[in-house]
This record gives C-alpha cells, sequence and structure tokens, in this order.
C-alpha cells in the first residue's frame, strides 16, 4: 500500500510517500481501509518531533473509512461497517490498524469526509465547552483563531449553548468566515490589541473562559481578559508554547484557573467516546454543526498541506485522500 512514511523528524519534506506493506489486525485490532484523513496542528508537532514518537511511522491522528478485517476478540465492529476515530497515530495510509474499542460507527447521513473532518477537531470543541469550562447560556467567552479548524467549531457549539463569542483572527477574511460561524465580535489580534478590546466589548469585566490554542503570543494577555474566577483553557501552541508562570499569578488575576487539556483525556473510556463523537456526529448529520473544509489534496501531497496548515493562511478543516 501507499503510506506518508516519517523516518526522521524535520520540516514537510520528511513527509515520504512510500510502498510499505498492509498490516495485519492483530487481537483487539481492526484494519481500516482509510477513505478519508484529517489534517490536523498535532500532525506538525509529531512531525518535527515535538512530540517525538518511534521512528520510522506514518502521521496522521484521525481518519474515516472502512473496516476491512478484525482481530480475534472484536465485537464493536465487523467488516464493512463505516467508521471513523481520533487520537491514534498512522492515518496518513491506504489502509491503518486502530483498536477496535476507538471506533466509531459513522451514521449514514454523515459522509466519510465529514466525518474525517469532524472527530478530533469536533469533539475537542466539544469537550472544550461541554467538560473543561461547561459554557453556560449568558456566559461570555474569547476564542483565539477563531477562523481556524477548532476555532469554527467551538465558536458554533459555543453560540447554540447561549454564549456571546469574541474571536481573534489575523485578516480581513478570516474575520468573514468566523463572523459567519457565528462570532458576535471579532478581534484582528495582529493590528489591534485584543486584551483592550476584549475590556471594551466587555465593559471592563471580562470573559468567563479563553479558549487559547495559539499559545506563545497569546497566553499573557489572555490571563488579563478573564473575570475573576474564570478559566485559562490552554490547549494548544500554534503560536509556539505558552511561558511559563508562577502560580501565584492566577491569585493575582482574580483567583483564576488554569487547565492545559487534551483530548485523550476526554475520551478516557469508550462510554466517554461514543457519547462525545455520536453527539458531534449528529450535529453534522443534522446540519447544526456546519463544516468548512477548505482542501483535499491527494495523501501523496501531505507535505503541502503542512507547508499550507504551517503558512498560517489556512481556515477550517485540511484533508488528504488515499485514493
Ligand atoms: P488551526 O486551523 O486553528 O490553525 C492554526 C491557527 O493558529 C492559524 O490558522 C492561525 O490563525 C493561528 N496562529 C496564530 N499564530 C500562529 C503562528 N505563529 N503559526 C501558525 N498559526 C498561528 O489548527 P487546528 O484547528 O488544527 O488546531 C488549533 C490548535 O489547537 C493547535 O495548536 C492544536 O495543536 C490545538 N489542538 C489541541 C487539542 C487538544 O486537545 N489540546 C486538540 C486539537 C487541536 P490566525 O491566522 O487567525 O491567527
Amino acid at each position: 500500500m501507499k503510506a506518508i512514511q516519517i523516518t526522521q523528524y524535520g520540516g514537510p519534506e520528511v513527509l515520504l510517500y512510500q510502498d510499505i506493506s498492509i498490516p495485519k489486525p492483530s487481537s483487539g485490532e481492526a484494519l481500516i481501509r482509510v477513505k478519508a484523513v484529517g489534517v490536523n496542528f498535532i500532525d506538525v508537532y509529531h512531525r518535527t518531533g515535538r512530540y517525538p514518537g518511534k521512528l520510522p511511522f506514518s502521521p496522521g491522528m484521525e481518519a474515516a473509512g472502512i473496516v476491512e478485517a478484525v482481530g480475534a476478540g472484536v465485537t464493536e465492529v465487523k467488516p464493512g461497517d463505516r467508521v471513523a476515530y481520533a487520537m491514534q497515530l498512522g492515518g496518513y495510509a491506504e489502509y491503518t490498524l486502530i483498536p477496535a474499542t476507538k471506533l466509531v460507527v459513522i451514521p449514514s447521513e454523515v459522509d466519510f469526509k465529514s466525518a474525517a473532518a469532524i472527530m478530533l477537531q469536533g469533539m475537542t470543541a466539544h469537550y472544550l465547552s461541554y467538560s473543561t469550562y461547561p459554557i453556560q447560556s449568558g456566559d461570555t467567552v474569547l476564542i483565539h483563531a477563531g477562523a481556524g479548524g477548532v476555532g469554527l467549531l467551538l465558536t458554533q457549539i459555543a453560540r447554540n449553548l447561549g454564549a456571546t463569542v469574541i474571536t481573534t483572527v489575523s485578516t480581513e477574511e478570516k474575520a468573514e468566515l468566523s463572523r459567519k460561524a457565528g462570532a458576535h465580535e471579532v478581534i484582528l489580534y495582529e493590528k489591534q490589541d485584543f486584551e483592550t478590546e476584549v475590556k471594551r466589548i466587555t465593559q471592563g469585566k471580562g470573559v468567563q473562559a479563553v479558549y487559547d490554542s495559539v499559545g506563545k503570543t497569546t497566553f499573557d494577555k489572555g490571563l488579563n481578559c478573564l473575570m475573576p474566577r474564570g478559566y485559562m483553557v490552554l490547549f494548544g501552541a500554534s503560536s509556539g508554547p505558552a511561558p511559563q508562570i508562577d502560580p501565584l499569578i492566577l491569585s493575582g488575576k482574580g483567583s483564576i484557573f488554569l487547565t492545559r487539556p487534551t483530548l485523550g483525556h476526554y475520551m478516557l473510556t469508550r462510554e466517554e467516546l461514543l457519547a462525545r463523537a455520536n453527539q458531534v456526529l449528529g450535529w453534522v448529520a443534522d446540519g447544526s454543526l456546519q463544516l468548512q473544509i477548505e482542501h483535499v489534496y491527494p495523501l501523496a501531497e501531505a507535505k503541502q498541506a503542512h507547508i499550507d496548515l504551517e503558512s498560517r493562511k489556512t481556515t477550517g478543516k485540511l484533508l488528504l485522500l488515499p485514493d
């Protein structure tokens, strides 16, 4: 089969399109014929070695496809099922092996592209807004990178939960997309000081929660945007890692909370995975969550997808198609 392989960490050029053999499912595993693969920022961290793993490997943390074969003891899925998953490595390939307990059957109304596009970013937006800081109707929240993959979904969910949503984006074009997703206020954070703007918009009160996936360039000022006992939800590092802080700062800023969550800890059991995934897939099926699939690349062009994602020019979701 064809697969993208990484044999050494580095830039997009280390994503090699190669022939490797189709793996066989062991006990508890399913072999998936991959139909669509989601590209995520975490793939960049795997490629560069920021999150080191065992070389060589195929990157990719979410995909949708068809169960081709199952190993002994698998009861969750059967050959022919249309399935999707997230947070399992190896999706940049024509076939991949996934523990059956991590697979979710896709509703018939949802196609492979949509399923691959929603699993990781959709479940992330779900846990951030329902579990990490459960948004209440009437809250005001700040979402950085509001036109990004997670940003567009989180904005829609926060708005559906009754929040006033403030987002930050880098360009007018992205601002338009963010408004279309439901943002009430959009700040162009390359041109405007977002801390000043948030204070102006909230009349000095601040927001209940800041959802920060940008990190280095936004974290410090984001702490100043929170109301007392507000939540700083730092969930990414698109601009680089956030600076370290003294815990006493949290008290000084109004007894605020700081958390650094990751999706894996919000789908710890099969029940939790199914509840989260099925709700998100259901929203896609009934149209209450709109997907923005920006670009679809052949698997062989994974390098270009990474160049585009890192260039900061993309909006919404990028997908790779093995065939
Ligand atoms: P995005 O589509 O949001 O792309 C990243 C965006 O970050 C860019 O489009 C850009 O938006 C903004 N950005 C700001 N500064 C930079 C910079 N220096 N370089 C590149 N981008 C920058 O990506 P995803 O939706 O895939 O992921 C968003 C973040 O969330 C990532 O950091 C990812 O690791 C994290 N994440 C965390 C998860 C978790 O569970 N903890 C799960 C899923 C994702 P703009 O131009 O508008 O500034």
